[in-house]
Order: structure tokens, then sequence, then C-alpha cells
């Protein structure tokens, strides 16, 4: 595939990233900063929060993991910035994922703020994070393991895989549903959400149309692609509803995009084009899988594929991501008649 590089908008904070240090707090431009909070033992190492300058205080867009570290950080960050955490007057979460919602509750709890999430996304808070409602989570998701025919002997440890990062969100209920096309009204700003689903099924990105700026939560990165992947909480085809939603940001009038990690850049369209070419093409190199077999079970096929590093030195949670990854690459091909399920235990998958 063509390498499309995108072009960083701030040098500084990609050097940072290249460089593997945190970042600067930045001032955008005027009435926008850009606020790195740190994410412990992970490679993305931060989430950027924005901080947007309102009449009567700021309102952030995400608001980083559920620690102290994280906490001092988005206060000093503040800081920088000329704002006290009294002043959060909003905290505007592209989606669920603890690294984006851990900390708005307790932003919240500090600021008197209201939290705004996806109702898609909001569904899932009481699943994630209740302590009764996690044991049938888990076995849902053993059950879909089985069905991909994961070996048993990894089974437990693969459903369970995320559950030791719960304690990094607050089950902090949303105070605001944010639907497609909402405009936000925040004083001084023309913010409108756009839902972006397919990342997590209540993701959203808000777009400035007068500012021509994207808040591209997970959606849209310089680098990476985010995970899509079938999961107990996830649409049934995942996969065509980031394509879709792909499509929808790129139609856009952007010049700059602010994603929540890496770093800012410009060029969305070109970027988007490259993440579509990238599941093109990892949806063909599934089809050559099936084509070389008389079927496959989803793990069997997840193994044959060409990862990061080889399969055998992927972790276990990893593995599982892989897993659940190419399982939606497979359901989107079975939508098209390109791949066909044979269901048992597990299913096996030949070409369409
Ligand atoms: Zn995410
Ligand atoms: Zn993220």
């Amino acid at each position: 595939m063509a390498k499309f590089v995108v072009t960083p908008s701030s040098e500084e904070q990609r050097a940072a990233w290249t460089g593997g240090t945190i970042p600067e707090v930045e001032r955008v431009r005027p009435g926008l900063w850009s606020v790195p909070v740190p994410i412990p033992i992970n490679p993305l190492r931060y989430v950027l929060v924005y901080v947007l300058e309102c009449d009567d205080g700021v309102a952030l867009v995400d608001a980083g993991w559920n620690t102290d570290e994280a906490y001092d950080a988005l206060v000093a960050g503040l800081a920088v910035a000329g704002y006290a955490i009294t002043d959060v007057k909003a905290v505007l979460v592209t989606h669920i994922h603890p690294d984006h919602y851990g900390l708005a509750g307790r932003v919240r709890e500090a600021s008197g703020a209201w939290i705004g999430l996806h109702p898609a996304d909001a569904e899932l808070v009481h699943e994630r994070y209740d302590e009764a409602a996690i044991e049938s989570l888990v076995a849902r998701e053993r059950a879909l393991l089985a069905r991909c025919g994961v070996p048993p002997a990894t089974l437990d440890e693969l459903a369970g895989a995320s559950m030791m990062i719960r304690h990094l969100v607050s089950a902090a209920k949303p105070d605001r549903l944010i639907e497609d096309g909402d405009r936000l009204g925040l004083p001084g700003w023309d913010l409108r959400a756009l839902w972006t689903p397919g990342h997590s099924p209540g993701h959203l990105c808000f777009t400035s149309p007068s500012r021509k700026l994207l808040f591209s939560g997970d959606h849209v990165l310089a680098r990476i692609t985010p995970i899509v992947a079938v999961h107990p909480q996830s649409g049934p085809n995942p996969l065509a509803d980031y394509l879709g939603a792909l499509a929808a940001v790129r139609a856009l009038d952007v010049e700059e995009v602010l994603p929540a990690h890496e770093y800012r850049f410009l060029e969305l369209a070109g970027r988007v084009d490259h993440v579509m070419a990238h599941h093109e093409e990892r949806l063909a190199e599934i089809e050559g899988v099936l084509a070389a077999s008389d079927g496959v079970s989803c793990w069997e096929a997840a193994t044959r594929l060409t990862w990061s590093r080889p399969w055998e030195s992927i972790p276990a949670f990893m593995r599982r991501a892989a897993n659940n990854e190419t399982l939606a690459h497979l359901v989107w091909l079975e939508a098209r008649g390109r791949a066909r399920r044979e269901p048992g235990e597990p299913d096996r998958w030949v070409s369409g």
C-alpha cells in the first residue's frame, strides 16, 4: 500500500511523540489549548485533552484516566492556560474508553461541570463498571471467544483480559446525551457533534465549521488506526459502521485534525483514504486466508494474518483484540457475501 504520511501541525508535539516523551501544554490557537494527560503503562503514553475557552469558563474534550497523576496533569495544564479545575463547565467525552472517560466523574465532582456522552456509549457505562454486571459481560465475552475457536486453555485468561483496568474509570453517569448533529451551545463556539460509531458504538467527533477543526477522538489519528472489533458491547457489524463514519468525516471542510493521541495534523481526507485502503487490504488478506483453506475458525484466521509482531509474542489481551478485530472483518465480508459462516463450536469461515 502506498504510504501516505500526514503533515503534523505541531512539530513539537510530533517530536515528543516520536521521542517517547510527553508533549508540552500548547495553545493550539486563540481560545484553544491542548493538554497531554499521561496514561500509565500504555504505549500511547498520553491523551490529548482539549481545553476550549468559553465566556464563562472552559469546556473539555475528553478527560483522561482516573489516576492522581492524570488529574494533577490536567489541573496543571489548566493552570498554564490560566484556569482552575473549578472553571470547567462541560466535559464532552468522545467515547467510553477509560483513557477518555475515566476522569470525567472526578472533574465533575471538583467543578460541577456537566458530562456529555453519546447515548450508545452511555448505555454501556453500567455494564462495564458495575461489579454485578461485569460477570455477565465476561461470560458473554467467553462465549463469543469460544465460538471463535479460542483454545480452551486460554479462554479464561482472554475473557477477563481487560478487567484489571476497570478501577481507572469512575462509573459516572453522563448528565447530557449528545446525539448526531447536536449543537453544543458553548459560548463562543459553533461546536457540532458528529456520531462516528465503529471504534465504540457511541463514538463522537466534534467539529467547528467556522474554525474548520475536527476533534477526532480515536476515530482518525495521525499514524495508528483505532481498534474496530466485534465484542459483546460492539454493534453487530462495527467495521461497516466505522467505514461509514470515516466517509462522513471525510466530507467535512476541515483544515486541522485534533485527535486524542499522538499529535495533531493536517490532511484529513488523505488520512481517511489511507485508513480505508488499510482496511481494504486487510479484507483482501483475510479473503486470501479463506481461499487457501477449506474452512477456518476466526482464531485460526487471526493466527495466519500479519501483525506488527509474530503471533507467539503477542500478549494475551492483545491477542483477544486481534481475534475480535479479525472477526469484525469476517462479519463485514459475510455481510457483503464475500465470506460464509458455518455455525458451530467454533464457527467455521469459508469463502463466499
Ligand atoms: Zn478508544
Ligand atoms: Zn484512546
